[in-house]
Parts: structure tokens; C-alpha cells; sequence
């Protein structure tokens, strides 16, 4: 695995709820018309789970001449969505133009769509263009599964200044993906939050799934590995939605589904807690491995001089004193002192064995030079 990052990040005020519950993102796939926009906002607007609503300004197609969405003029549409509903507004941007339209309408949250993830350059461009901007930003996992290129969008991000970042996992392109659309390929949560640590994760099971059938299971999975949101694609009818028709549910689609999911519940659930710890216990244990590594290189710096200054490598005084001090120190912070015995007698035995190797490398060598 490669190193972890040091991102400088700030308590999320807007892409979390600030409350205990999961936060959820709905809105159309795509922003078609002031009518759809409205009449979907008016319905989400009294479900009290959803806290942001979010829509597809310009859509980024596989294959041209699909929908590529209607521009600027959805901006002001969302800008009466927010006048009038009081949600949280939040758009995908890819380039230096979007970010600007973006920010001139009041737009509350960017995300960086899969398809810029993948391009660092695009990713400098957005960051550029954000470059002493207070708003949060949401990066969506790169269309291949390179974990090292979501966390390099995020860096690049941060870098710029942007402090409230948030993950958006929509599932990955992968030989087979069935039966999904986007294979969530479930360990990567595990592994980006190890390498990402403390910033907050959505989860968007409509672009995992592709298909309506299957966003209960994928939501649920999600909650389970202690996603902090879902993001659901919303519109007022699914059916006739000019891009992704066959994922988005209806407002009262969604309404079944928060409800199903049971989202209160899932937070207090065992899994959660349990990966939070294991999260913990994961770094607990990097530090330990990380002060075993510099106890070995000191180890073989003492083998050296011992071995400049013809000193013997067992040393029972100091070893004795070495045991006592651990034991004492054990005490007193509340360990068990035959436990901390056990690790010190593994670990003297192994510095000796460090030693033995620097005296024994120093006697080939002379042994070489032997005629
Ligand atoms: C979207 O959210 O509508 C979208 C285009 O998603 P993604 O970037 O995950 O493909
Ligand atoms: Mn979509």
C-alpha cells in the first residue's frame, strides 16, 4: 500500500448533518426543465432525511450526442430551488467555466464527477479555479479503481485550500460488473478511509446499481461499512428522465427506501462501531510497527559501537535494568505486567539477534580480505 496523506481538513458543516443520522443527497441524475426541477425539489422538500438536493448541470457522456445536459440555465433553477425549498444545493464540476457559473449562482457543494477524477490535469483545473474559496467539495471515486487517484484529487483539492472535502464512492469499472452497473468493490471504503483518514464518505448506490431493484441492497451494504450519507438520484418521474432513467426512483420511491433502510437504526448499529475501532486499532498498530522499525536501526547503531569497542553483546546489567524500568513504567500506566515481560523478552531477543548480525557481516568481511 502506498503512504497515507496528510490532507488538512476542517469539521464538515454542510456535507455532514452535524446529527447523528447519515446524511442524504437526492435530486435528479440531470437538471431538464424549471418544472421537473421544481415539482422534484416541492416533493423532497418534506422529507425531513434529506438535507441537500442535488442535479446534473453538465453531463459528462461516455458516447457524444446523448444529453449532455442543459447548462447554465440550470443554475437558475436551482437557484429558486434553494429560494424556495431551503435545501442545500450541490452541482458536478469538471472545468475553470463550471466553477465559476457554479459559485456566481450560490451553488452550496461541488462534486468532482468519476470521469474527472481519472484526469489530474482536470483535477489542477477545478483546484485552480477554487483557490481561496470556502465551499465543500466531494470527489467521486475514478472511474478505474486507483484509490492513489482519489487521493491525489483530493491533495490537489486541499492543496488549493479547500478544507471540507468529502469521498462520493459510485463503484468501479471492472472486467465484470454484474449484476451492478458500477462494481462497488466493498474493501476500497476500508482502504481509502485508511488513507484518507477523517474525511467523511457518501455512498452513491444509484450509479453503483444502474437499476432501482438494487439500491436497497447497495445502500444497506454501504450503512453497514459506516458510509456517512447516501447520495440517491431523485427525479419526479424516472421514467421519462433524459439520462440514467432506469437508476433514479421517484421522491416517494425514496421515501420508501430511507424508510426501509431504517437510518436511525443504522447508525447505532454494531458494525459501525466496530469499524471505527478497527479503523483505530489499524493505526494503533502502524505507530507500533512504525517505533519497532526505529528500535531496530537503533539496535544495529549499538551493534556497531559494541563492535568498534570489542564490548561484549549481552549485556546483563542493562538488560535487567531494561526490565525493571518496562515493568515500572507498565505499572503505572495500568499494563499487564506479565504481558509487557513477554514483548520485552521478544524484543531484546531480537536486538541481540540484530547485533549478532552487524559482529557476524564485520567477521566475513574480514575473513575475505584474508589472503
Ligand atoms: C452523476 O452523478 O450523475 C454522474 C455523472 O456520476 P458519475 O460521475 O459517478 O458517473
Ligand atoms: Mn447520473
Amino acid at each position: 500500500m502506498n503512504a497515507s496523506t496528510s490532507l488538512q481538513t476542517v469539521a464538515k458543516t454542510k456535507i455532514l448533518n452535524g446529527g447523528p443520522l447519515p446524511t442524504v443527497i437526492a435530486g435528479p441524475c440531470s437538471a431538464e426543465s424549471e418544472d421537473q426541477m421544481l415539482q422534484t425539489a416541492r416533493a423532497l422538500k418534506n422529507d425531513h432525511r434529506v438535507s441537500i438536493f442535488r442535479a446534473g448541470i453538465w453531463k459528462p457522456r461516455t458516447r457524444p450526442g446523448l444529453f449532455e445536459g442543459v447548462g447554465t440555465i440550470g443554475l437558475e433553477w436551482l437557484k429558486t430551488v434553494k429560494q424556495e425549498t431551503g435545501l442545500l444545493t450541490a452541482v458536478e464540476v469538471a472545468n475553470t467555466q463550471h466553477v465559476e457559473e457554479a459559485l456566481k449562482h450560490g451553488v452550496d457543494i461541488l462534486w468532482v464527477g468519476a470521469r474527472t477524477t481519472v484526469n489530474p490535469f482536470s483535477v489542477q483545473e477545478v483546484a485552480d479555479a477554487l483557490q481561496g474559496v470556502d465551499i465543500p467539495v466531494l470527489v467521486k471515486n475514478p472511474v478505474n479503481p486507483d484509490l492513489q487517484l482519489w487521493l491525489g484529487a483530493l491533495e490537489r483539492l486541499n492543496r488549493a485550500g479547500i478544507t471540507d472535502l468529502g469521498l462520493i464512492h459510485r463503484g468501479f469499472s471492472t472486467p465484470n460488473n454484474k449484476p451492478y452497473r458500477n462494481h462497488p468493490k466493498w474493501q476500497t471504503i476500508q482502504e481509502i478511509r485508511n488513507l484518507a483518514l477523517g474525511i467523511p464518505l457518501i455512498c452513491d448506490p444509484s450509479h453503483i446499481a444502474g437499476r432501482r431493484d438494487l439500491l436497497e441492497t447497495v445502500s444497506q451494504q454501504a450503512l453497514h461499512l459506516g458510509a456517512d450519507g447516501l447520495m440517491i438520484e431523485t427525479h419526479i418521474n424516472p421514467d421519462v428522465a433524459l439520462s440514467d432513467a432506469s437508476q433514479q426512483v421517484t421522491p416517494a420511491g425514496l421515501d420508501k427506501l430511507l424508510t426501509v433502510l431504517d437510518l436511525e437504526s443504522e447508525r447505532l448499529a454494531q458494525p459501525e462501531q466496530l469499524q471505527d475501532l478497527r479503523n483505530l486499532i489499524d493505526r494503533l498498530d502502524n505507530e507500533l510497527l512504525n517505533v519497532l522499525f526505529l528500535r531496530s536501526d537503533v539496535s544495529k547503531r549499538i551493534g556497531e559501537y559494541k563492535r568498534l569497542n570489542s564490548l561484549d553483546i549481552y549485556q546483563a546489567n542493562r538488560w535487567q535494568q531494561i526490565v525493571e524500568d518496562r515493568l515500572k513504567i507498565a505499572s503505572d500506566t495500568g499494563l499487564d505486567e506479565d504481558f509487557v515481560k513477554a514483548i520485552f523478552d521478544t524484543i531484546h531477543s531480537f536486538s541481540l539477534g540484530i547485533q549478532n548480525e552487524v559482529f557476524a557481516a564485520q567477521a566475513a568481511a574480514t575473513s575475505e580480505k584474508q589472503p
